[in-house]
């Protein structure tokens, strides 16, 4: 049994591998950090049982109530994109599977990650304790509204379809922090990304992308 599952882990690490070599580092993703951590991180494990066969394919996945694991490739582009260099303190709205959690847990300092469904956050939690993830802070609510108490932040990302950039979220970056975040409407978006300069948001577009719904007060309605 031991040996079926160091097998199991080993064809895990090559498919890692191969993700990416073919779809990251292939795509233009330079950032050293980013590329060891997509290397590193058990991707597998944040999907059901029966999905884990693709967890490493080119596409994002269904995790339950209707939401996704989004696509390496676009975890890749998001993250780089948050330019993290070890000491940052970064919100994350759209918890979801928490693989995108983990990445940033790797390279920051402290990840606080905010979901909307307490199924997917407990599940999330779980996964994440037991591959002994110990920087992340976890709440439950609408992640439009930012999460004031331990505000601001050097770098927000949004793993979820915005109307707009949420203003609460602008407020609570600080001066000199990224954010990213697709902003369009409910069927496609672009990728934003902005810097606070001065404590005003300058913005530019990286790549059209298609995410799930961000629902909330600055988000779309039910
Ligand atoms: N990064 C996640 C992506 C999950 S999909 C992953 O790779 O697994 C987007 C997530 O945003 C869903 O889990 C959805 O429930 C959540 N979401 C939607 N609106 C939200 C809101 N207002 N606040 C917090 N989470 C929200």
């Amino acid at each position: 049994m031991k040996d079926i599952k160091n097998s199991e882990k080993e064809l895990y690490r090559i498919a890692r591998e191969k993700m990416v070599e073919t779809q990251i580092k292939a795509r233009g993703i330079k950032d050293s950090r980013v590329l060891q951590v997509m290397l590193k991180v058990p991707r597998h494990l944040f999907v059901d049982e029966a999905l884990r066969d693709q967890a490493y394919g080119d596409f994002p996945l269904p995790i339950g109530e209707g939401q996704t694991i989004s696509q390496p490739y676009i975890v890749a582009v998001m993250t780089e994109a948050l330019e993290l260099k070890g000491d940052e303190r970064v919100l994350e709205i759209g918890t979801g599977s928490g693989y995108q959690t983990a990445i940033l847990a790797e390279l920051a300092l402290w990840v606080y990650t905010i979901e909307k469904y307490s199924l997917l956050l407990e599940k999330a939690k779980k996964i994440l304790a037991e591959l002994g993830y110990k920087n992340v802070s976890f709440k439950l609510g609408d992640g439009t509204l930012g999460w004031k108490e331990v505000a601001p932040f050097d770098a927000i990302i949004v793993t979820a379809a915005a109307p707009q950039i949420p203003p609460p979220l602008i407020d609570q970056l600080l001066e000199g922090g990224r954010i990213v975040i697709p902003v369009g409407d409910a069927f496609s978006q672009i990728l934003i990304k902005g810097i606070k300069k001065e404590g005003v948001l300058h913005t530019k577009s990286l790549e059209p992308v298609r995410f799930v719904k961000l629902i909330g007060a600055y988000g779309f309605k039910e």
